[in-house]
């Protein structure tokens, strides 16, 4: 047994590890336990955001789709750029380099904020002791006052379509072919469907993407997910809805995929298959039955709003707990458990979480939806402007999409913003403000705005919820 520890962390993904750092930051003697080991053999921090999922994804979007841009863009710009040729080896080294760089930096910051990293497996044990199995087998015990469960969730297996090589892959196979295959099929049109498949199409791949339900992106507001589906079809990437996949057979190089739709049995040959189905949280053996902690049969941790179990001392956070599985979401779930652990009376407005899909064009929200205020009977008001008519848009050459805010009819408060478009992610970031600070529509109307800007749209669509936008011809209300 070794010093008591105020704090230990268990895991080091975006939740874990900006926990560890703001309880180091508080004065709080603090450890985090990782056992990641990466494609390089190392152990890593970061989890799976740094390693295999924000950052490695993003890396490849960007360079797809400077490439695609290449191909079908600076034509229209003025850019001749002859024969275009692509080394995708070296846009994954690229990617890998990235990665290495991000997760280093972590460990500089966990040795510049004095947190110890117990490498290996943690398990939470009864009175307030975690036991970590190290690589070599042995276990060493570690007692604290607090745990921070942040263990996140790895990708869901469908028993029918089982992993195979780099076959059949989940997200993270899916992010390291060195060859661009002929023909891809994505199981689920969800996020990472749609990012990872526009990845690989952009290189030139076949993708096709089977989605289960009958309603693309249920959970974009309806406007934005119709506008989104007909610009990735535009693109190329094939999107059936309603196809329920049964099974998959491998044979030799090639993949059979088979499925059911509106009219019946189908079945496909492909070269890969990405399983891209959701992810579930990663609990199971994590918490010794005498702890006590509830634990749904998903594995998801039963949390109150401060993150805190039915068990004094014990906090979870990230994709472990309820709620969207989402990088940020966990960072301030973990900010907000270090900082209640020191004493302060931190919470998080969870009404205010931002969501971006990053394909091209971005969709991006935050708040209600048209659809949701409606069910909740909520009198609201949208207001629109489309980038077509945004001048810096136009400038590049790239005028696809909308931005829609939504107010309350009686309060004028912000509700929600809806953007499909460039830049949307980035232009997220004035709406979210707005949601946190409480901010009325006439706020936004009365912000002045650099000109051009995409951020003027913004402004825009404010404005257009009374009627007085200035470059569009105003809807009578
Ligand atoms: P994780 O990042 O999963 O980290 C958990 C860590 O705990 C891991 O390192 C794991 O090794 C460790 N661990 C687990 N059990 C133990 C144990 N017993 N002992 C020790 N260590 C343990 N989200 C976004 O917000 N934006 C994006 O653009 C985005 N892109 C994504 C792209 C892909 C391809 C994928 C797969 C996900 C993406 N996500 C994105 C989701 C995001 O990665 C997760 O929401 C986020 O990583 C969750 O953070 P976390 O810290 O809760 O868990
Ligand atoms: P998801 O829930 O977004 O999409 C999975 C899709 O698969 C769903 O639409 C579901 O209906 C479909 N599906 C399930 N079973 C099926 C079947 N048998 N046949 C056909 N379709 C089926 O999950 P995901 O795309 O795997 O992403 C996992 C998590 O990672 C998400 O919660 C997401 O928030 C997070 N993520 C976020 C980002 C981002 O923020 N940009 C990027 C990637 C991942």
């Amino acid at each position: 047994m070794t010093d008591k520890y105020d704090v230990i962390v268990i895991g080091a993904g975006p939740a874990g590890y900006v926990a560890a750092i703001r309880a180091a930051q508080l004065g709080l003697k603090t450890a985090c336990v990782e056992k990641w080991i990466n494609k390089q053999d190392k152990p890593a921090l970061g989890g799976t955001c740094l390693n295999v999922g924000c950052i490695p994804s993003k890396a490849l979007l960007e360079s797809t789709e400077l490439y695609d841009q290449a191909q079908h863009g600076f034509a229209d710009l003025g850019i001749n750029v002859g024969e275009l040729s692509v080394d995708v080896p070296k846009m994954i080294a690229r990617k890998d380099k990235i990665v290495s760089e991000l997760t280093g930096g972590i460990e500089m910051l966990f040795k510049a904020n004095k947190i110890d990293w117990l490498k290996g497996s943690g398990r939470v044990l009864a009175n307030k002791q975690v036991s970590v199995t190290a690589a070599d087998g042995s276990d060493t015990s570690y007692a604290t006052d607090n745990v921070i469960i942040a263990t996140g969730s790895v990708p869901v297996e469908l028993g029918i379509t089982p992993l195979q090589g780099d076959i059949v892959v989940d997200s993270s196979g899916a992010l390291d072919w060195e060859a661009i295959p002929g023909k891809i099929c994505v199981i689920g049109a969800g996020v990472i469907g749609l990012e990872l498949g526009s990845v690989w199409r952009r290189l030139g791949s076949e993708v096709v993407l089977l989605e289960a339900m009958d309603e693309f992106l249920p959970m974009v507001d309806k406007q934005i997910a119709r506008d989104a589906k007909r610009a990735f079809t535009k693109q190329g990437l094939d999107i059936q809805l309603s196809a329920r996949v049964t099974g998959s057979e491998v044979n030799g190089d090639k993949v059979t995929v088979n499925y059911q739709d509106k009219n019946g049995d189908q079945s496909m040959v492909v070269d890969k298959l990405i399983v891209a189905v959701g992810r579930k949280a990663l609990t199971e053996g994590l918490v010794a039955d005498e702890v006590g902690i509830g634990i749904d049969e998903r594995g998801v941790i039963h949390v109150n709003d401060h993150c805190e179990t039915n068990v004094p001392g014990i906090y979870a956070v990230g994709d472990v707990v309820r709620g969207p599985m989402l990088a940020h979401k966990g960072s301030e779930e973990g900010v907000m458990v270090a900082e209640r652990i020191a004493g302060e009376n931190s919470s998080l407005n969870y009404d205010a979480m931002p969501n971006v899909i990053y394909t091209h064009p971005e969709v991006a929200w935050v708040g209600k939806t048209e659809e949701q205020l409606k069910a909740d009977g909520v009198e609201y008001q949208a207001g629109t402007f489309p980038f077509a008519a945004s001048g810096r848009a136009k400038a590049k050459g790239d005028t696809g999409g909308l931005v829609k805010i939504i107010r309350d009819k009686n309060t004028d408060r912000v509700l929600g913003a809806h953007l499909i478009g460039p830049a949307a992610s980035e232009l997220l970031g004035q709406s979210v403000l707005a949601l946190e600070f409480d901010a009325t529509i006439e706020d936004i109307a009365h912000t002045i705005h650099a000109h051009p800007t995409l951020s003027e749209a913004m402004h825009e669509a404010a404005l257009s919820a009374d009627g007085r936008a200035i470059h569009i011809a105003n809807r009578k209300r």
